[in-house]
C-alpha cells in the first residue's frame, strides 16, 4: 500500500477512496497514486490496467462493461464532492473560501489557513489540533459549556440543601 500524503482533514476521504479501490477487480491493478489539491478540491489519481476492456460509451448504461477508467472517475468525483464540503485542516464541515491568495475548503475556524498540510504538520508537532490555548478553551467551552452550567447549578442547589439541612442547626 502506498503512503499518499494528504492534509489531516481529508484523511477520511482518502481512506474511503482507498477502500473503494480495494474492492475493484484485482486484474485492473487499480492503485490510487496521488491526492492533490486542485482549485481547492481534492483530486485523486490512480494507475490501472485497462487491458482489452473496451470503453463502451456507445452502449446504453445497462449494457456497459465495468471499466477501470469509469471506476477512477467515480472515485475521483466522490472524493471531490466530499472535499468541497470538508475543512482540509480539521475535517469539520467546511466550504469553499476564496479570500486572499488561493481558493480552499475551510471551516470557519480555519478560513485563514493557507496551507493545510503545513498547518497540520505544525499542529501535530505542538501535540494538539489547536494552535493556541484560547482556541482550545473556546472548543472546550463550546463542547462542554452546557455541562459546566449544569454543574454550577447542581453545586448551587447542593449549597442550598446544606443551608436547609435541619441537622446543621446553623440556620
Ligand atoms: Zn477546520
Amino acid at each position: 500500500m502506498s503512503e499518499i500524503p494528504v492534509a489531516n482533514g481529508w484523511q477520511q476521504i482518502l481512506a474511503a477512496a482507498l477502500a473503494e479501490a480495494r474492492g475493484l477487480p484485482p486484474e485492473w491493478c487499480f492503485e490510487i497514486v496521488k491526492a492533490e489539491t486542485v482549485d481547492g478540491a481534492l483530486k485523486i489519481s490512480a494507475n490501472y490496467v485497462s487491458g482489452d476492456v473496451p470503453l463502451d460509451d456507445h452502449l446504453p448504461p445497462d449494457q456497459k462493461i465495468p471499466h477501470p477508467w469509469r471506476a477512477m472517475m467515480r472515485i475521483r468525483e466522490k472524493a471531490r464532492e466530499k472535499s468541497l464540503a470538508t475543512c482540509e485542516c480539521c475535517g469539520c464541515p467546511g466550504r469553499l473560501v476564496d479570500a486572499d491568495e488561493e481558493v480552499r475548503v475551510r471551516c470557519r475556524l480555519h478560513e485563514y489557513v493557507l496551507d493545510a498540510v503545513a498547518w497540520g504538520a505544525s499542529a501535530s508537532v505542538a501535540g494538539f489540533m489547536f494552535e493556541t490555548r484560547e482556541e482550545a478553551m473556546a472548543h472546550f467551552l463550546k463542547d462542554y459549556g452546557d455541562g459546566l452550567d449544569m454543574m454550577q447549578e447542581l453545586l448551587a442547589q447542593q449549597g442550598r440543601y446544606k443551608q436547609h439541612d435541619p441537622l446543621d442547626g446553623s440556620e
